[in-house]
C-alpha cells in the first residue's frame, strides 16, 4: 500500500527500531510508547484490521506475539504486559495496517484501563443472544 507507514517500515523504506523479523512478520518499537519496550507486531502483508487477516497469517501471529512479549518482559523487568489490537477508528485505530501492541506493565505505572459501564441484565441477555446468532 503506497502511503501506509507500516508497509514502508516493513519494506525498510522508513526506519524503525526493529526487534524481530521473519518471512511473514516484523516487530519494532512504537515511536510513541505507552511504556518502555512498547512493541508493535505486524504482518508484512498489508491488511487493515484483524478481520481482514487471512487465516494463514492470523493463525501464526500469536506465536510471534508470545515470543516478543516474553523478550520484552525479560528485557524491561516488567511485572506483566498488555496485548491489544485497535480495529477501526471507533476503537482508536490510527494506522490502518493491522498490528498487535505489546505493552510491558509495571506496578503503579499509571496507565489506565478503559472504564466500565452499567448495562441492564435484559440488554446483556439480548446482546448475548444476538452475538450467538451471528457466529
Ligand atoms: P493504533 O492506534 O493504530 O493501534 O496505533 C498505531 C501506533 O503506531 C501508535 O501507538 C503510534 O505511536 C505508532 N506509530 C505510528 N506511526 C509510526 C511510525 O512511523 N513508526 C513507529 N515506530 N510507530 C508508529
Ligand atoms: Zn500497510
Amino acid at each position: 500500500m503506497g502511503d501506509c507507514a507500516f508497509c514502508s517500515i516493513a519494506q525498510a523504506r522508513i526506519p524503525a527500531r526493529r526487534v524481530y523479523e521473519d518471512k511473514m512478520f516484523l516487530a519494532f518499537l512504537d515511536i510513541a510508547p505507552s511504556n518502555p519496550g512498547h512493541i508493535l507486531v505486524i504482518p508484512k502483508e498489508h491488511h487493515e484490521t484483524l478481520l481482514d487477516l487471512p487465516d494463514a497469517i492470523s493463525a501464526r501471529i500469536l506465536g510471534v506475539v508470545k515470543k516478543i512479549a516474553a523478550a520484552a518482559t525479560q528485557a524491561t523487568g516488567a511485572q506483566g504486559f498488555n496485548v491489544l489490537i485497535n480495529n477501526q477508528s471507533a476503537a482508536g485505530q490510527v494506522v490502518f495496517h493491522s498490528h498487535f501492541h505489546i505493552i510491558p506493565r509495571f506496578k503503579g505505572d499509571g496507565l489506565k484501563h478503559w472504564a466500565k459501564k452499567e448495562i441492564p441484565g435484559q440488554e446483556m441477555d439480548a446482546i448475548c443472544r444476538k452475538i450467538v446468532s451471528f457466529i
